[in-house]
């Protein structure tokens, strides 16, 4: 069997790893890449492979750099099917079509603004090709094992990651080997998601190394939030949150409205600002049998908090002058309403603006964590005058140290290591610990890097 790393490799994004033998192909995630222009040029690169030539996609998670090329794939040709969790399916129903939307929604501002080289600037895919994507779809429970294509048998285990999340495992049949894709892998104690489930066998690994180098801070989340707000609220500001729409947009909420029952902060109004996280807290809130928030604690959420559904009522929120909490996506600020936000919030140094995940190279997101004195936002440049916080602690990945401990927990003795889905100095840092450890065979692919397994 052939691994063949089409995405992932040297960056955070772009996760696509295609497997084959000398009949089937097999690709497993189908990521968009995000980030840098250079990056996300690459999202118009021909496909590496004849996408007719796939016969089934499997998916590790819902989130965009992992499953929103989807349509492009099958606008160009994959007849197959795609493979997922049930969450994941449901996750993708919001995720996909959205994407589709804001891809017409940026060629159609390229055009306006006159700043592409092609006289009619095309959307890479439109919510129409999205939602032909979808019915492609087939979804799974965790452990239940099933063939996708020939001679390969799959089965997803609990990633912990975001919900429906999962590791891949793949077991070629004639060759009796398995390799094993982590996924993005999430923490040993996160506050809504059950920790990864121990891996059990794989002859080859395919590894996350998104913190490859970094530790998250050893500070108490809830405490660090509490503080954060009381001062806002107490100088009469607003804390505006921008957050992944799946995943921490959900923690967010749970983790302030329970600081507030302690009242550990002033009673305030919190406002989810983002119909697709609010699709996503519905879902999240059906499938409560899958993470740690009961019954109850998914509805102290939904009755507690202010969902701002249309454009008119983001656009009177913009022109809140009271303390409150606003959340809203996107979570590198990328895109999304929490750029109208940021416009008006950044410049009053009353304001604190918190992020809680990884922020990519390049991204709005990245250049506010690291100190930037104002930022681009629809053409203009915006002052940064708020408080600016990075709490890592709240992130959906786990750091290296939770990744070795999760890699102990099992009983694997990989024949070799591939590590991904990091940038190039915290995969290479990842392989440095992982060999050191276990005394595993790691290794950093480079993109297009094909490999016998
Ligand atoms: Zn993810």
């Amino acid at each position: 069997m052939k691994l063949r790393f089409l995405g992932g490799a040297g960056t955070v994004t772009g996760s696509r790893y295609l497997l084959s033998d000398d009949k089937h192909r097999l690709l497993v995630d189908c990521g968009m890449y995000q980030g840098v222009k250079t990056l996300r040029k690459r999202n118009w690169a021909p496909f590496p492979v004849d996408p007719s030539t796939i016969e089934a996609v499997v998916l590790t998670h819902a989130h965009i750099d992992h499953s929103g090329y989807l349509p492009a794939l099958v606008k160009n040709g994959f007849k197959g099917k795609v493979y997922c969790t049930k969450a994941t399916h449901a996750l993708c129903k919001v995720l996909l079509p959205d994407a589709g939307f804001l891809q017409e929604e940026d060629a159609k501002y390229a055009f306006r603004k006159k700043f592409s080289k092609h006289a009619k600037p095309e959307p890479l895919f439109t919510e129409k090709d999205a939602w032909e994507s979808l019915k492609h779809f087939e979804s799974l429970h965790y452990h239940e094992s099933f063939e996708p294509v020939r001679g390969m048998e799959v089965t997803f285990t609990p990633a912990g990651h975001i919900l429906g999340s999962s590791c891949v495992h793949v077991h070629h049949k004639s060759s009796q080997r398995t390799v094993v894709f982590s996924g993005d892998v999430g923490r040993q104690e996160d506050v809504i998601m059950r920790p990864p489930e121990p891996l059990q066998k794989a002859d080859v690994l395919v590894c996350e190394s998104t913190y490859g180098d970094r530790l998250h801070a050893d500070t108490d989340p809830e405490e660090e939030l509490a503080q954060i707000i009381t001062k806002t609220a107490g100088r009469g500001g607003i804390v505006l949150m921008p957050a992944f729409a799946v995943g921490r947009a959900q923690m967010l909420l749970y983790v302030i409205h329970k600081i507030m029952g302690q009242k550990r902060i002033p009673k305030l109004p919190v406002y989810l600002n983002s119909p697709m996280a609010i699709k996503a807290t519905e879902i999240f809130c059906k499938h409560n049998k899958e993470h740690r928030l009961s019954a109850a604690q998914c509805e102290m959420i939904d009755d507690q908090t202010e969902f701002v559904r249309t454009v008119e009522e983001s656009i009177e929120l913009d022109s809140a002058r009271y303390p409150c909490v606003i959340i809203s996506a996107s979570g590198m600020a990328s895109g999304g309403r929490v750029l109208h936000h940021l416009k008006t919030l950044l410049p009053n140094p009353r304001n604190s603006v918190v992020f809680a995940g990884f922020q990519a190279p390049g991204t709005r997101g990245d250049a506010l964590v690291n100190g930037a004195e104002s930022v681009k936002i629809h053409g203009e440049y915006w002052p940064v005058k708020a408080e600016i916080h990075n709490m890592d602690s709240l992130s959906a990945h786990g750091d290296y140290q939770e990744i070795l401990s999760w890699l102990e927990q099992g009983q694997l003795k990989p024949e070799k290591v591939y590590v991904t889905h990091g940038e190039t100095v915290a995969s290479d840092v990842m392989r440095k610990r992982i060999c050191e450890k276990f005394g595993w065979d790691a290794e950093v692919p480079e993109l297009f890097d094909e490999v016998e397994i």
